[in-house]
C-alpha cells in the first residue's frame, strides 16, 4: 500500500449512498434524476477528498482555518449548487446596453411577438413545410414567402437561405463557379467573422477580378475587364466602412446599362437591406432592396436580421431564371432554412404591409425610432437605485449619448440617445474600477452589458425596453459586492 492511499484512507468523508438516500436529496432526484445526481454527488465528493488531502499535506494550519463543514446537509447544500449551475443553459438572455442595436456578437434584431407566437406553433406542431395544402402534394419552402418578398421588393423570385454570407456563396457558387467576377476594389468587405469578399470568393469557386483603386473606381474599368470569362459584375454594399476625400464609385444607374450591354448579369450584396425607406421614419436613408431591382440588379443578397428586424437568414431576389439555377444548385440544399426561420420571418415580413404602424411593431425599428427623451426619462428613474446598489466606490450620472445601428447598416450614422455613465468616485480608491464594475454587471442573473470609453461604463437605454425595466431593478440588489 503506497503512502498516499494510507492517507487519503484516513480522509473521513460520508459515503455517497448516503447522500442519496437522505431526505433533502430527494427534490434533487426528482429534478435532475437519479443518474445525474449521483454523478454530481460522486464527483463532489472527490473534490472535497482532494481538497482536504492538498490541505492536510501542505500543513495542518489551513485546514483548521478552512475545511469545508462536510455534514450531510452542508453536502446536499453544495449538490444542489453544482447541479444548477451545470443545467444553466450556457445561452442566456442578457441587457443590451451598448447602444448598438443591432449588435451582431447579442444576436442582432429582437423579434416581435407575432413571430415569437408563430415560432412557439411550429416548434409543436408538425407544419406544411413542403406540402402544398391546395394541391395536397410536395411543395416547397420558399413559396411560403416568396409572394410576400415580391410584392416588397418588386423582384420577380427569390429564394432564402441560413444567413447573407451563405446567400453571396450560393449566388457566386451558381453564377460564377469558374469564370471572373468584376468588383470595385473599394468594395472588397470584410465583415466581422472572417467574411471577406475575395475569401467567399474563391471559396465559392468564382475568379475574383477588381477593378479600379481603393478610393476610385470608374465605368471604363468595369468596361475594360468585361469579356467572354466573366460571369458577373458585382457591387458589396461597405457596410461597416466609409470611403470619404477624393473618391468615386460607380453607381447602379451606370453600371446597369454596361453589364446589359456585355450581356452580364450584374449582382448587389446589400448586406442589412432595408425593405422601406427609412427617412420617413427620420432616420438616415439606406438604400431599399426595391430601388436597388427599380435600378437594374439582377440578384440582390441581404441579411434576414439586420435592418429587416427578422430571424437570422439571407435573401436572395432577383432574376426568375437566375433564382431557378440557384434553386437547382445542391449546395442550396447544405444551406436551406428551417421552419423556424420561415415560421419568424414570414409574420415579419408581413408587417411591412403597414409601413405606417411598422415603428410600433416592428421591434428594431421600435428601438431605433425611440425618442432621446424616452431614454432620459429612464435613465432618471433609474439613477438612484443603480447609484445606491453600485454604492460609495462609483458616480452615476444621466447623460446624451450616442446609439449605433450596428451589423454594418449606416455605419457612420449615430442616433441620439440617453443613458447612464457611471465613473469611479476617487481615482485609485477601486483598482481597476471599471473592470471591477464591468464584472459585477455580468455577474447578474441577466448580465448587464455596456460600453467602456474615456474612463467610463456607458449604459445606453436605447434597448432597455420599458416592459423590461423592472427586471433591471429588482437584480440590482443581488448585485455582488
Ligand atoms: C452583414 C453582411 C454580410 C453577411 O451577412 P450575414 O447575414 O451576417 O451572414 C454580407 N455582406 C454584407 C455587405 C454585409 O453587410
Amino acid at each position: 500500500m503506497t503512502a498516499s492511499s494510507a492517507t487519503s484512507s484516513a480522509i473521513r468523508l460520508p459515503a455517497v449512498h448516503l447522500i442519496l438516500s437522505d431526505a433533502g436529496c430527494e427534490a434533487l432526484i426528482a429534478e435532475y434524476g437519479r443518474v445525474q445526481t449521483l454523478e454530481a454527488a460522486r464527483a463532489l465528493l472527490a473534490e472535497l477528498r482532494a481538497m482536504l488531502l492538498a490541505a492536510r499535506e501542505g500543513g495542518t494550519a489551513a485546514t483548521a482555518a478552512g475545511a469545508p463543514d462536510t455534514s450531510i446537509p452542508s453536502l446536499l447544500a453544495m449538490l444542489a449548487t453544482r447541479l444548477r449551475e451545470q443545467n444553466t443553459s450556457p445561452l442566456r438572455p442578457v441587457f443590451n446596453l451598448t447602444g448598438t442595436v443591432l449588435h451582431t456578437n447579442l444576436g442582432r434584431a429582437l423579434l416581435p411577438d407575432s413571430a415569437v407566437q408563430a415560432v412557439v406553433e411550429a416548434l409543436r406542431w408538425p407544419m406544411n413545410l413542403e406540402w402544398d395544402i391546395d394541391t395536397g402534394k410536395r411543395g416547397d419552402r420558399d413559396n411560403l414567402i416568396e409572394d410576400l418578398l415580391l410584392e416588397l421588393t418588386g423582384a420577380e423570385a427569390a429564394t432564402l437561405v441560413n444567413n447573407n454570407a451563405a446567400a453571396v456563396l450560393l449566388m457566386l457558387n451558381t453564377v460564377a463557379l469558374g469564370k471572373e467576377v468584376i468588383v470595385s476594389r473599394g468594395e472588397l468587405v470584410e465583415i466581422g467573422g472572417a467574411f471577406r469578399i475575395p475569401d467567399v470568393m474563391t471559396r465559392a469557386g468564382a475568379v475574383l477580378r477588381e477593378v479600379g483603386a481603393t478610393n476610385r473606381t470608374h465605368l471604363k474599368d468595369y468596361d475594360e475587364a468585361a469579356g467572354p470569362q466573366t460571369a458577373l459584375m458585382m457591387k458589396v454594399h461597405t457596410s461597416n466602412y466609409a470611403i470619404t476625400g477624393f473618391t468615386k464609385s460607380v453607381e447602379l444607374d451606370q453600371l446597369s446599362p454596361l453589364a446589359k450591354k456585355h450581356n452580364i448579369p450584374l449582382a448587389v450584396d446589400l448586406g442589412s437591406g432595408t425593405l422601406v425607406d427609412l427617412e420617413q421614419y427620420g432616420l438616415p436613408h439606406e438604400t431599399t432592396v426595391r430601388e436597388t431591382i427599380e435600378g437594374g440588379a439582377d440578384l440582390v443578397t441581404f441579411s434576414g436580421d439586420k435592418l429587416l428586424g427578422g430571424p437570422q437568414c439571407g435573401i436572395i431576389v432577383g432574376r426568375k431564371d437566375l433564382i431557378a439555377q440557384i434553386k437547382k444548385n445542391p449546395l442550396k440544399r447544405a444551406l436551406r432554412v428551417g421552419k423556424l426561420t420561415l415560421a419568424a420571418l414570414e409574420p415579419v415580413l408581413a408587417l411591412y404591409r403597414a409601413p405606417d404602424l411598422l415603428p410600433e411593431r416592428l421591434t428594431t425599428l421600435k428601438l431605433l425610432t425611440r425618442p432621446a427623451t424616452a431614454m432620459r426619462a429612464q435613465a432618471q428613474a433609474i439613477l438612484p437605485q443603480l447609484q445606491a446598489a453600485l454604492g460609495a466606490g462609483y458616480v452615476v450620472s444621466d447623460e446624451a449619448m450616442m446609439s449605433q445601428i450596428g451589423s454594418g447598416a449606416l455605419p457612420v450614422d449615430q442616433l441620439p440617445s440617453h443613458g447612464l455613465v457611471v465613473r469611479a468616485a476617487a481615482e485609485g480608491r477601486i483598482s481597476n474600477a471599471l473592470g471591477v464594475l464591468e464584472q459585477r454587471l455580468r455577474a447578474l442573473p441577466l448580465p448587464v452589458i455596456g460600453r467602456v470609453a474615456q474612463d467610463a461604463l456607458w449604459l445606453d437605454l436605447r434597448c432597455l425596453q420599458e416592459h423590461q425595466q423592472q427586471r433591471f431593478l429588482d437584480q440590482l440588489s443581488l448585485l455582488p459586492a
